[in-house]
């Protein structure tokens, strides 16, 4: 028996890159889960088919957010789902969907760049936990993936950083809030993975060095580093961890 077993998980952005590999990892420790995507359905069924055929649970939730009514579509389709499998809650909450536009300094950044960020990164996890307080039981998890961009100042993409620096203080202030619950609030700070989001950049040979060079342990980040202890902090062990970030970064700008 995994030792998420009988409990549920939803994970937004898990079709593709570290939410897939953290809805993959809670999946194998038998958490039935919520595969959410915003618009590549493909995708997020190729996931899902392959928890079901290693044996476990999983279901698709389809709803782009950061757009009207995005949190409604999300719960219609996660209800539908919970429904089909016999269930009606929720243990685990991972905010993972994430928009980063890169190279947009100050100078260029645009007010509608910026509330699509603040949309997607800040706007629909905050709406998204409001709408699910009332599912989540008791001794649940609320992890929320955040950057290392919000411990190094890098000017080329400001808008981004200052997202999830909201993010990072949305956990800390919800962990208090949530205590009494037994509800455990923390955030993920990842540095460079190699995903979607990053192989453009990865793909320059110098930009990657550079990037190597920053961590203490010499390399990008794969998925399962990340999933990995996403799938600490949503185990019993993590019980007495609340309101702080883990830096799962390879020990980036040590
Ligand atoms: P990817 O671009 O590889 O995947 C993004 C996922 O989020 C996809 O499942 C995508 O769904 C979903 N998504 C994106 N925008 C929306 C939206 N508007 N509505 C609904 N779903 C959406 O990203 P990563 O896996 O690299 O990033 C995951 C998280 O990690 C993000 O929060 C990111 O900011 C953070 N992060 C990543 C780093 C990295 O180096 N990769 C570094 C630091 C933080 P669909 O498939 O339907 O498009």
């Amino acid at each position: 028996m995994g030792s998420l077993s009988g409990k549920v998980a939803l994970i937004t952005g898990s079709s593709r890159g570290i939410g897939r590999g953290i809805a993959e990892r809670l999946a194998r420790d038998g958490a039935l889960v919520a595969v959410h995507y915003g618009s590549n359905e493909a995708a997020a069924e190729e996931t899902a088919a392959t928890i079901t055929e290693a044996g476990g649970r999983a279901f698709t939730v389809g709803a782009e957010l950061g757009v009207p009514d995005d949190v409604d579509t999300l719960m219609a389709g996660l209800e539908a789902g919970l429904r089909a499998h016999g269930e009606s809650t929720l243990d685990i909450l991972v905010h993972n969907a994430g928009l980063n536009l890169m190279g947009r300094p100050i100078e260029v950044l645009t007010p509608e760049e910026f509330d699509q960020m603040v949309a997607v990164n800040i706007k629909a996890p905050f709406f998204l936990t409001q709408r699910l307080l009332p599912r989540l039981r008791d001794g649940g998890r609320i992890i929320n993936i955040s950057s290392v961009s919000t411990r190094i100042a890098s000017a080329h993409g400001i808008g981004y950083p200052l997202t999830k620096g909201a993010l990072e203080v949305f956990s800390h202030t919800l962990a208090k809030h949530l205590g009494p619950r037994g509800i455990t609030v923390n955030s993920v700070v990842v540095g460079f993975t190699h995903t979607d989001m990053t192989a453009g950049v990865l793909a320059d040979p110098e930009n990657l060095e550079r990037n190597i060079s920053l961590t203490a342990l010499g390399r990008i980040g794969q998925v399962p580093d990340i999933a990995d202890a996403v799938a600490f902090l949503a185990s019993d062990d993590a019980r007495w961890i609340t309101g702080t970030k883990v830096d799962v970064t390879g020990g980036v700008n040590l």
